[in-house]
């Protein structure tokens, strides 16, 4: 049995072209310009929630590239919580009415917004109109109009628009990606993915709370199984059918509790999802004509774990997805390194979201998707 390592896997990284395309000109330069002045770029967390919290805020200790250097909250207290924590200035620190004068912070470079899903689309908007690069939560939105307007205002501003999709910069899924443009396992067939927890939370939370969150299980955790047929066949979809299942419709009153969907893929591939806020699932499943691979867990903060049909077990030391993932964009931003999980990939997502959506509306019907070729891999 041979174990996989970060040395097997180093040489092999995938690099790409930037976004910078994306920009005109003028505005990459005076981006690039002032911002390859600095060693390290200055985040400034949207949302003092859990994530922020608990993993972001953390994970900004250790990045080397980019720091926790401001914070915007809607609640006074936690100003000064944060403020001792993380000593951060007092110049440094935003409500939501005031956001906007972060436009005259110099220290700031980088707005991460981590609020609920409806809010997304107003501060990264917000965000890019005050001349910051932008990191979107996932999902981008809660839907594809907003996430129209998010890439539009970023292109407008000429900053970067990064997605907080952190499996993309972590060793497993990179691994995966490498599997399947390599065909190690041959030509892909089939891919099974599941995302899901089971929420016995309280049933005001925003999440289940459609107007706030756009939408439940799908929103939520869905776009990680929807992302995982698509590094898992190393393609963008072009059909999907989808089911929705309720049995405790009085604790969601307004969002959906699991949704399954199969996808079909342009090489014939195919992949069935499953998504919910009713029972815990985390895993995919890759066929191909030669072999399979899997990883379980495939989508939580890791360590992830993955095992292939050689006996092999896949396996990379722990690191900080999200440090990984806010180094990687403030490498971006600094050194024109490639944009792994860029807005486009983000507004994908919800054009497959909206497309399930549309399916479960429509009874279980086959709902064609016409999406431009690309972000499969990310950035690439
Ligand atoms: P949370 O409920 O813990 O925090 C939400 C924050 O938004 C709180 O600080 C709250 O005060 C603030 N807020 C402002 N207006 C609000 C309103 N009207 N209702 C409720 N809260 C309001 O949520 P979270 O888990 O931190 O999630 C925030 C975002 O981050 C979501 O988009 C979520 O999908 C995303 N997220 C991503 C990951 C990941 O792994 N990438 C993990 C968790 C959350």
């Amino acid at each position: 049995m041979k174990n996989l390592t970060r040395r097997d896997f180093n040489g092999l990284m995938i690099k790409g072209a930037g976004s910078a395309a994306l920009m005109s000109v003028t505005s990459l330069a005076c981006a690039m310009g002032t911002d390859q002045d600095k060693k390290k770029l200055g985040i400034a967390l949207v949302g003092l929630g859990s994530y922020s919290t608990y993993q972001l805020a953390p994970a900004l200790q250790d990045t080397q590239h980019c720091y926790l250097a401001g914070v915007v909250t809607g609640t006074p207290q936690k100003e000064k919580v944060w403020a001792d924590k993380y000593n951060i200035p007092k110049a440094n620190i935003y409500n939501y009415q005031n956001f906007d004068e972060i436009a005259k912070n110099d220290a700031i470079d980088v707005v991460y917004v981590v609020l609920p899903n409806s809010m997304h689309a107003e501060f990264c908007i917000r965000a890019a109109k005050a001349g910051k690069h932008v990191i979107c939560e996932k999902p981008m939105a809660i839907s594809v109009k907003e996430c129209d307007a998010i890439i539009n205002a970023c292109k407008a501003a000429g900053v970067k628009l990064g997605m907080g999709y952190r499996l993309h910069s972590e060793p497993y899924t990179q691994q995966v990606k490498q599997f399947v443009k390599e065909k190690t396992f041959g030509d892909i067939k089939f891919v099974s993915a599941e995302a899901a927890y089971r929420s016995t939370g309280n049933p005001d939370q925003w999440r289940l709370n459609k107007k706030l969150s756009g939408g439940g299980a799908l929103m939520n955790m869905g776009v990680y199984a929807v992302q995982s047929t698509i590094y898992g066949t190393g393609e963008n979809p072009i059909s999907v059918s989808a089911q929705e299942f309720s049995t405790r419709p009085e604790y969601f009153k307004n969002t959906d509790e699991t949704i399954m969907a199969q996808l079909e893929f342009p090489s014939g591939a195919v992949a069935n999802i499953s998504t919910s806020h009713n029972f815990n699932a985390n895993s995919m499943y890759v066929s191909g004509t030669n072999g399979w691979f899997q990883l379980q867990p495939a989508n939580n903060y890791g360590p992830l774990s993955g095992k292939t049909s050689n006996g092999d077990i896949i396996e990379f030391p722990h690191e900080s997805q999200q440090k990984l993932q806010m180094d990687d964009f403030a490498k971006h931003v600094l050194m024109g390194e490639p944009n792994k999980a860029p807005g486009e990939m983000g507004k994908r997502d919800m054009m497959i979201v909206e497309a399930i959506y549309t399916s479960i509306a429509k009874g279980g019907q086959k709902i064609n998707l016409d999406l431009a070729p690309g972000f499969g891999f990310g950035g690439d």
